[in-house]
């Protein structure tokens, strides 16, 4: 694994299994785990993706929710213009991260924004037919 130091930004190489790392150069000691930005960054995409695809979870459990009911389909719209934009905003991060780090391998995460763009597409042509 490689990083940079968070106070000093000089260039540090560790094994992967490592918990704490001394930077070589300012000698600060600092955890690994801390470092994840792209950890960061899929915790924001899943809080947009939760709000994005929540409600498939209780219109699969649930008969009771009324899919005609306009309220219903407010409270859709208003948490998918919320989660929207943070989705993507997260997946983006994702994908810089792997970037940064010469990694890849971001299918997942293109499949991600493609699923949030067809749900955005969906929930709002949906709500202006209704
Ligand atoms: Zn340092």
């Amino acid at each position: 694994m490689r990083t940079n130091c968070p106070t000093c930004s000089s260039k540090i190489q560790f094994p992967k299994a490592t918990k704490l790392v001394k930077c070589p150069s300012c000698e600060q000691v600092f955890e690994t785990k801390n470092l994840g930005i792209e950890k960061r960054a899929w915790k924001i995409a899943i809080t947009g993706l939760v709000l994005c695809f929540h409600y498939f979870i209780p219109s699969l459990f649930s008969p009771v929710l009324d899919a005609t009911d306009i309220n219903f389909f407010v409270l859709l719209i208003l948490l998918n213009m919320i989660g929207t934009p943070i989705a993507l905003y997260g997946l983006l991060l994702v994908i810089v991260e792997k970037f940064n780090r010469e990694n890849k391998f971001i299918i997942f995460e293109s499949f991600g924004i493609i699923m949030v763009f067809y749900n955005a597409y969906l929930i709002f042509t949906m709500g202006t037919i209704s």
